[in-house]
């Protein structure tokens, strides 16, 4: 790796890492060198007693839980899908749910990082903490991360439990729901008065006859959009109707399985995304507003809009820094009559304080975003000291976090 980045600095070009690629934006694209991290990728060593894992930053998650499932480990806390890299979940401030629960990074306890000159830093909580802080989620602009330890917990079980009720309700009593259970979401398809909840609870039980199925029936789920979302080429305003209309899957009933099998499932159906961080307390009052605003505007997406909720983080350019968070994420096929929904959901999320999920779709700009992270500079700082030159910039890092020298 360090060989690479001299290479390329004694070419002039610059570098940017690619892990699974699954950022919804312009992250990774670059003129000069693009890194595959899957060279980088296994796990290295399980510390049992410490409960911790070291892992090569290209490593998938799936590979990871799957190395930790078989010592009775696990991550106490992962997002829908498992094909990302360890790097790239902790780059983009990737996160699951649960209130009690930190994003992806939180779970790292050491990294590595090769910055443009060549050095090799170790980084942990305790040996240069700043450095530690930035790099926990760092967009690809300070290095490249060649190894991350990780903090795990010893494996477990999750009861989930669907539920629906009127989104009002949900809302009226939120910071209710988003405590009453160990990880909750909400699906709601704005054309309608009601949302399906999931509440995932830590359990004793057995795993259920046929869990291994369950994720399947989202994936399910995924195709029935997929499916109305190509009708909605035809006529974007027949959403609705599409959706009603595709044979339904069943009512969703409750079952038990291993942790990360309940947490993710396959999903094989491209779409875009956009999501946004907001401060907890003002979900109700944003997810109130994008009714209104999505009702007037009457074209919707055959994907429902997911909540989902987080503990603060400390490091500097997470979405949850500071603040306890509610995420807000939109999906939509991937074709052009939604990127105007896409504008009209962004613009309405960014008069509630809102942070862009950094692996996905917005058009903010770093003068949007710096006054949204009271620690924008300790990173800005970060950047100057260890890529001075900007060997790790592209085109969209500009955008987003302004030159180096700035
Ligand atoms: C179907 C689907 C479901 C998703 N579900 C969720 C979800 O539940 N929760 C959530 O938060 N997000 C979710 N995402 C978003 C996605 O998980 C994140 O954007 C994540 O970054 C992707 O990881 P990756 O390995 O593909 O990274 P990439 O997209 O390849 O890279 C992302 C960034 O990380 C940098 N990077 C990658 N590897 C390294 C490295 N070794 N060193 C330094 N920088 C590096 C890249 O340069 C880039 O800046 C989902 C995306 C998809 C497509």
């Amino acid at each position: 790796m360090a060989a690479e980045l001299s290479r390329a600095a004694a070419a002039g070009e610059t570098v940017r890492a690619v892990g699974a690629g699954h950022s919804f934006n312009r992250l990774v694209c670059t003129d000069g060198t693009l890194l595959d991290m899957s060279a980088c990728a296994g796990v290295t060593s399980i510390d049992r007693e410490a409960r911790t894992v070291t892992v090569g930053g290209g490593t998938s998650l799936a590979v990871l839980n799957a190395a930790l499932d078989r010592v009775g480990l696990a991550l106490a806390n992962v997002g829908t899908i498992t094909a990302q890299t360890v790097a790239g979940a902790l780059a983009t401030g990737n996160h699951g749910t649960g209130l009690a629960y930190g994003p992806f990074a939180s779970l790292a306890t050491a990294l590595r990082l090769v910055t443009a000159d060549g050095t090799v830093l170790d980084c942990d909580e305790h040996t240069d903490p700043e450095l530690f802080r930035c790099a926990r989620t760092s967009l690809g602009a300070l290095g490249i991360v060649t190894s991350v330890t990780l903090r795990c917990v010893p494996a477990f079980r999750l009861r989930s439990e669907p539920d629906t009720r009127p989104l009002d309700d949900l809302l009226d009593g939120f910071d209710e729901w988003a405590g009453s259970a160990d990880h909750v979401a909400c699906s709601w398809l704005p054309w309608r008065d009601t949302a399906s909840t999931r509440a995932l609870h830590r359990t004793d039980e057995k795993a259920s006859k046929g869990a291994g199925r369950r994720p399947w029936m989202s994936t399910l789920d995924e195709v029935r959009c997929g499916i109305a979302g190509l009708g909605s080429r035809l006529h974007g305003g027949a959403v609705p109707w599409l959706t009603a209309t595709l044979p339904p899957r069943g009512p969703a009933t409750s079952y038990v399985d291993t942790g990360h099998r309940v947490f993710s499932f396959p999903q094989p159906v491209r779409f875009f995304a956009l999501e946004h961080a907001l401060p907890l307390h003002g979900v109700p009052a944003a997810v109130r507003a994008l009714r209104g605003a999505l009702r007037r505007f009457g074209l919707y997406s055959p994907y429902s809009v997911l909540i989902r909720v987080g503990a603060a983080d400390d490091a500097p350019l997470s979405p949850a820094y500071g603040r306890a968070t509610g995420y807000v994420n939109l999906t939509v096929p991937r074709t052009a009559r939604y990127v105007e929904l896409l504008r009209t959901v962004e613009h309405v999320l960014r008069e509630h304080e809102a942070r862009p999920h950094w692996g996905k779709a917005h058009t903010a700009t770093a003068e949007v975003l710096r006054p949204r992270y009271p620690e924008w500079d300790t990173f800005a700082r970060m950047r100057g000291k260890l890529d001075p030159d900007g060997r790790f910039a592209n085109d969209y890092l500009a955008r987003l976090l302004g030159s180096v020298d700035e």
